[in-house]
């Protein structure tokens, strides 16, 4: 199942999704990494055993793995030692998963060939960050670097919003919340949704923190009589205005 995103912003729009190929055999840990990548648009391909994952690999290439060290089969650190071997699966980047007090071994990952590693546990947002840099860096063309929406701007790399051509300045959470926000403008997301996917999963903050960011967000992109582009849905959530900047 694939997250649709029903009005992609523009300079996003691409040939297909990344495929993100997830080999972990946590059961609840593996839920959670599909569930978060598919929602970020990504198609998501998820198995348990090392053995099965380097067939998988070698039938069809993802775009990027996210490999847990300690696997039933062929362990973590063999599958990225293998993969750095061969031709065609010399550049697909690797996230490492590893568990706390392996850390010794991190660096052992990094000689193998991964690119990145992540202890576990970790924070959801700051893995998807991960994810994007990797594929930004592996594939430039796959996920833009702005965002654009009506008259507002946002430049990942720069870290820089504009609305109408005036700088926006924002908290590090408000541009976070922006930048969610404009991934996937039209859908509306729950405050609890907000908070795994801003603040991360083993955030304990209230869901009325969810509003005042939102709040101070509005405050910051609203000058005068310009449009809200952020809808408040009762009962809900909050969504992007998709038909912003439209009329
Ligand atoms: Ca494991």
């Amino acid at each position: 199942m694939n997250a649709a995103a029903p009005q992609t912003p523009r300079e996003s729009r691409n040939d297909r999704a990344p495929r993100i190929l997830v080999v972990e055999d946590e059961a609840a840990l593996a839920y959670l990494l599909v569930y978060n990548l598919e929602a970020e648009g990504y198609q998501v391909e998820h198995v348990d055993h090392g053995d099965e994952a380097e067939l998988r690999i070698a039938e069809s290439p993802p775009d990027l793995i996210i490999l847990d060290w300690m696997l039933p089969g062929v362990s973590g650190l063999e599958i990225c030692r293998r993969l750095r071997a061969r031709e065609n699966c010399r550049d697909i980047p690797v996230i490492m998963l590893t568990a706390r007090g392996e850390e010794s071994e991190r660096v052992r990952g990094l000689s193998v060939g991964a690119d990145d590693y992540v202890v576990k546990p970790f924070s959801t947002p700051e893995l998807m960050a991960r994810v994007r840099a990797l594929l930004r860096r592996a594939r430039p063309e796959r996920v833009a670097s702005k965002l654009l929406l009506g008259d507002i701007d946002l430049d990942r790399d720069t870290r820089r919003v504009r609305r109408g051509g005036r700088e926006i300045h924002l908290g590090p959470t408000e541009f976070r919340l922006l930048e969610y926000f404009m991934e996937k403008p039209g859908r509306v997301f729950t405050r609890a949704q907000l908070l795994d996917n801003i603040w991360g999963m083993s955030a304990e903050i209230d869901e009325r923190t969810v509003d005042v960011h939102v709040g101070r967000l509005r405050k910051a992109l609203i000058r005068g009589r310009e449009k809200d582009p952020i809808r408040t849905v009762r009962g809900s959530g909050y969504s992007l205005d998709e038909t912003f900047g439209r009329e």
